[in-house]
């Protein structure tokens, strides 16, 4: 049985013929009404997934004083855009905020800016900020100009990307069409080759591709926004540094694998996010992408981590060496996930990264 959302995607496709994979995730996830990212508790043991700032305080901590160390190096400007993209239950900036209490005038400079599309979770992250000011909108375009930092966690998986096919007459565009009862989605190859070859590097046959215009359209929007008004944006995913990577389209519903077009609104999907293009994209320097493991020892979560322990129980303690070694371990969160910094100058790299810009622009 499919979804309301599956039979009117199955009655536009009858109509106007096949739709593209992006296409289909956008309705699958963005419909006004029965998209899953409009109604939908993505985040949480109640949800489909759980991400880092719901693992750990410690995540949210560590990105708040990267944060406050980018306002000091940007100069302290009052106010400065303070801008989180699909904030979920707003774990990340609570702790953020939390953990930069002390920060001499970081506070009072903040200008709180919240995009999300989704209405129950905006209820959510307003009650998780308690006192703090927020203004919530549906696109980063939206967000005021002016001195920015801006962080994203799974964000960018959650976007529509369109997915390529290596035949024997080049690379073909992987489709959503009908099952010949007229109900049913089936993925199909579109006939003919695919102007999008252009954006794709040389693969053998059999070879498969993804790109997301949605990701590199936003990646524009913040580059243009740190050209023009200084900051930084700090960009953590799952997804790959450079080349192509294969399909990595992925459905889950309630914390297990699905299958991508069944129940249509009802199945969380993402794709690996590709690095290299979002960081040339942005057109400014980028650092990175580190793993998420590297980036968040550079910053000091082993210390944290001690911290916490010493004024813990042991059955917290436990909890928290195991939080730990979810958020680094190499074969865990620590190297999947790929931290990438996009700033306003090349000058000095960032907390958490190497020394030099990488060479992505
Ligand atoms: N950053 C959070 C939540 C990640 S889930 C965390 O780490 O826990 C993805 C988030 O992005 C959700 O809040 C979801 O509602 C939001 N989202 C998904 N697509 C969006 C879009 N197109 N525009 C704005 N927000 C979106």
């Amino acid at each position: 049985m499919t979804t309301e959302l599956g039979r009117l995607i199955a009655r536009r496709i009858a109509l106007t013929g096949p739709i593209s994979i992006a296409d289909f995730m956008a309705e699958a996830l963005g419909h006004p009404r029965l998209g899953y990212y409009r109604h939908a508790m993505p985040v949480g043991a109640a949800g489909d997934f759980t991400t880092a700032p719901e693992i750990s305080q410690m995540f949210g901590e560590l990105l708040g004083a990267w944060l406050a160390e980018r306002w000091l190096a940007m100069g302290r400007p009052r106010p400065v855009r303070l801008v989180e993209l699909g904030p979920g239950r707003a774990t990340l900036m609570a702790d953020a905020l939390r953990a930069t209490r002390g920060v001499a005038g970081f506070h009072a400079a903040i200008d709180l800016h919240l995009v999300e599309i989704n209405d129950r979770l905006r209820a959510v992250q307003r009650t998780a900020l308690g006192d703090i000011n927020a203004t919530w909108h549906a696109h980063f375009e939206d967000v005021p100009s002016g001195p920015m930092l801006l962080v994203a966690n799974e964000f960018f998986d959650a976007l529509p990307v369109r997915q390529f096919e290596k035949t024997s007459r080049g690379w073909a565009e992987r489709m959503v069409g009908l099952e010949d009862d007229g109900e049913t989605l089936r993925f199909a190859l579109a006939p003919g080759a695919t102007p999008y070859a252009a954006l794709l590097a040389d693969a053998p046959a059999g070879a498969q591709a993804e790109i997301s215009e949605a990701g590199r359209v936003i990646a524009a929007a913040i580059g243009v926004r740190l050209r023009q008004h200084g900051g930084w944006a700090l960009i953590v995913d799952y997804g790959y540094a450079r080349g192509t990577h294969g399909a990595s389209l992925q459905a889950v519903r309630g914390h297990r694998g699905a299958s991508v077009l069944d129940r249509p609104g009802e199945t969380d999907l993402s794709a690996h996010v590709d690095f290299s293009a979002l960081a040339e994209t942005t057109g400014m320097p980028t650092f990175g992408p580190v793993g998420q493991g590297e980036f968040l020892q550079r910053l000091g979560i082993m210390q944290r981590a001690e911290t916490l322990k010493a004024r813990a129980d042991e059955a917290a303690r436990g909890a928290i060496d195991a939080a730990l070694a979810r958020l680094i371990g190499p074969d865990q969160m620590g190297t999947l996930f790929r931290v990438l910094a996009v700033g306003d100058s090349r000058s000095a790299a960032p907390a958490g990264f190497p020394d030099s810009p990488s060479d992505a622009t």
